[in-house]
């Protein structure tokens, strides 16, 4: 009896600890090592900004420190010989490319030191990655004297920005001649300290890097005090919280923005945007979209219940200043943005802890300064529209939402996109759907035709005849009642048992009246991290990957596969608990992939030898059945006869994960497959004979490399293989009749 007591003492002292923990506090602010005061006039004519800043940095090392690096980005767009322009062909992003009238740079014209002695002549520039000697985005100042642990360094820098007719990222769109047409989106545009990192040792290391094709940006956390001037009836759009705005003599207007904890400074500015602002609390954003809100307040009462909380103390966020600032002929899109806004901050803010800053700007640039679209920036972000984008077109909402979920992982999570982007691209990809899924269903219409990638071309967008048909007699409801094999992911492809009857109905071209494809976002990722034929592995510098393909492949879809698998071997309890658990403790900081890693493998150890393979290496998983079939093995008898079930199975590849090896509905084995051991003969004996056999659990289809060996039945069965030549006929059909037109 005593024993017992203790025992359950114990172990009510350790759930307690362990809430206790989890109640914990967010960390409330950064260490807010650089402090920036700019000034800053933009010429619409020259399409240039002077600037006037007062720099403070500390040295946050316990060791003196003798130079420090500035981040003079802008300068990759000065000419062909930069890094970034010679890692690429020229292309940019939204399909545009660098004008070569139109160069960007950026240029210290005075750099001077808290005693006014001129530092200009010990900057240079440096190249420590690839000694381009040409390359001018990345300088070192050698301080006159060293900069003493913990004290502060002041620099009063003097400096132009001249802004690219813009292709990636940052610059200008409209017509050059003309200011009342003009779109300026001002990012990477100062000169910017690089992050000083501190070995194990304590060593302090500057984490400084050119600027690469593939590579975004990466700085410390600190304060900003910018002011910027444009002519009058400029909206101008920023970082953080506009503090005052004043009106000039000389037909200018000046606005002050201030904001903490943040390790960037972007900011827009055009006469042609119209601003729309929203306020968000959780509570009120539900209670105005109520059928989301009780989705949203479902879900939180579910996050509470993972983390051992009640639903009142898990708070997804103060009060939210949202502004949006669009195009014209956008307005009636506001709506749908406010929406993906709204639920990105109540999903984010209940899953990571709350979103800390009061203010969100969401940027909607004009149709041709598309390619400063789709980024994020502290407290800030830019979208791109379509005022024709039919409402199933969900590309508005998932840009919205991804590019917001960046204020987490890359923004309160400072991870060094540089060298780890799957830290941010990997965790906001897989965080973004699972929003989307949240607020408006699993599935995005898909540009994908079966094996097929049509990128940008979607050959029923316009309503074609069928599409009207479709909802004219109801046939869209019938349709939709069909089971799908892109709405099960386990059932891609046909296996004996399922409904190979409704799958070959359905694979029947003349059947399919869709209007638009849907697939769930967990397919669209399997298929670009499969697709790509990566042979690299998933973490390495942005600039050492073999190709953007496979840059692109290990940043974005690789890492969300990952995330989806480790999901499904933690349980969805286990993992929001460990995603929050990483998202407290690394707040305000800069994490890496050991930080993750050890994070992760603490809270699920039987984690460990999958998350290494993923990120170690290009191998990728496959569980297949070698065989399967049955013998009798006993007559009659008291139980009647009796059946041996052989069953062989491997797994391919080094990533190991568990494999459930069913029939019907019953479980027989759950295999833990590891090292050597690759194919194991599983032997049943059972009273019937064995119809078919299928692998699972059904979250390994989102990795699984091959899905077409997971299922296998032991006698021939014709149906599966109609149905897939059903499906392939119509495939092809497809293609050949939108490419011809006659859909339309
Ligand atoms: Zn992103």
């Amino acid at each position: 009896m005593r024993r017992t007591t203790i025992l359950a003492l114990l172990l009510f002292a350790a759930i307690a600890a362990e809430r206790a923990r989890v109640r914990a506090d967010l960390p409330e602010r950064s260490d807010r090592v650089v402090s920036y005061t700019i000034k800053a006039r933009l010429d619409p004519a020259l399409k240039e900004i002077r600037g006037e800043m007062d720099l403070v940095w500390r040295n946050a090392s316990s060791k003196p420190v003798d130079e420090i690096y500035l981040h003079l980005y802008l300068n990759a767009f000065r000419d062909k010989d930069s890094t970034f322009m010679r890692e690429g062909t020229g292309e940019g992003r939204a399909g545009s490319r660098r004008d070569e009238e139109y160069p960007g740079f950026v240029r210290i014209d005075r750099l001077r030191g808290a005693d006014d002695k001129d530092l200009l002549p010990a900057l240079s520039f440096v190249q420590p990655d690839d000694g381009n000697e040409k390359d001018g985005t990345l300088a070192r100042l050698k301080l006159p004297a060293p900069a003493p642990p913990q004290e502060t360094l002041s620099l009063k820098v003097e400096f132009t920005s001249r802004l690219p007719r813009v292709f990636a990222r940052t610059g200008w769109s409209g017509d050059p001649e003309d200011p009342d047409s003009l779109f300026f989106m001002a990012a990477q545009w100062f000169p910017k300290v690089a992050a000083l990192r501190v070995d194990g040792e304590g060593e302090p290391r500057w984490d400084a890097h050119q600027f690469h094709r593939n590579t975004e940006f990466f700085a410390d956390y600190g304060t900003y005090l910018v002011s910027i001037t444009v002519p009058d009836g400029y909206v101008v759009g920023a970082t953080g919280k506009g503090t005052g705005s004043a009106k000039n003599a000389d037909g200018t207007v000046t606005t002050t923005f201030q904001q903490e904890d943040v390790h960037d400074f972007a900011w827009t500015a055009s006469p042609r945007f119209r601003a729309k602002e929203f306020t968000w609390t959780f509570d009120s954003f539900c209670d105005d979209s109520p059928k989301l809100g009780l989705k949203l307040r479902e879900l939180l009462a579910r996050t509470a219940q993972h983390r051992g909380l009640e639903a009142s103390q898990v708070k997804p966020g103060n009060t939210v200043t949202v502004r949006v600032l669009y195009q014209e002929d956008h307005e009636e899109l506001l709506g749908r943005i406010w929406q993906a806004a709204g639920a990105s901050l109540a999903c984010y803010g209940m899953w990571f802890g709350r979103y800390p800053y009061e203010t969100l700007t969401i940027v909607d640039p004009p149709a041709g300064g598309r390619a400063a679209g789709g980024m994020e920036y502290p407290t800030l972000i830019t979208i791109f529209s379509d005022a024709h984008a039919p409402p199933y077109a969900t590309g508005l909402e998932s840009v919205t939402i991804h590019e917001f979920g960046h204020q987490f992982f890359y923004g309160l999570l400072g991870s060094n996109e540089f060298e780890e982007s799957w830290l941010d691209e990997g965790f906001t990809s897989f965080t973004d759907a699972r929003v989307h899924e949240v607020a408006f269903g699993p599935e995005t219409a898909a540009t994908r035709y079966g094996p097929f990638h049509t990128p940008r071309f979607r050959p029923f967008e316009a309503p074609s005849v069928c599409g009207r048909l479709r909802s004219l007699f109801g046939v869209g409801k019938l349709l939709d009642a069909l089971p799908r094999p892109w709405k099960r992911p386990d059932s891609l492809l046909p296996v004996p048992g399922a409904a190979p009857f409704w799958d070959y109905l359905r694979d029947m071209p003349a059947l399919h009246f869709d209007a638009h494809v849907r697939i769930p976002q967990p397919m669209g990722d399997r298929g670009g991290y499969l697709r790509s034929g990566t042979r690299d592995a998933m973490v390495l510098k942005g600039w050492e990957f073999a190709d953007r393909t496979d840059y692109r492949a290990n940043s974005y879809p690789k890492p969300s596969i990952l995330l989806y698998t480790l999901r499904g071997m933690m349980g969805e309890e286990a993992f929001d608990r460990m995603m929050y658990a990483y998202a407290e403790k690394h707040r305000f900081k800069h994490p890496t992939t050991e930080d993750f890693l050890a994070v992760a493998k603490a809270h699920d150890d039987k984690t460990g030898s999958f998350l290494d393979a993923m990120v170690e290496t290009a191998e990728r998983f496959d569980a297949a059945i070698l065989e399967a079939s049955h013998r009798k093995v006993e007559e009659g008898g008291a139980g009647g006869p009796k059946w041996e079930w052989t069953i062989r199975v491997q797994r391919r590849g080094a990533v190991e994960l568990p494999i459930e090896i069913r029939a019907g509905d019953e479980l027989l084995e759950t295999w833990h497959s590891r090292g050597r051991e690759t194919t194991r003969t599983f032997r049943f004996v059972r009273e019937g004979p064995l119809d078919a056999v299928r692998l699972g659990p059904s979250w390994l289809a989102t990795i699984d490399a091959d899905l077409s060996n997971n299922a296998r039945s032991v006698e021939a069965d014709g149906l599966p293989a109609a149905t897939l030549a059903a499906r392939w006929t119509f495939y092809v059909e497809e293609i050949v009749r939108s490419h011809a037109g006659v859909a339309r």
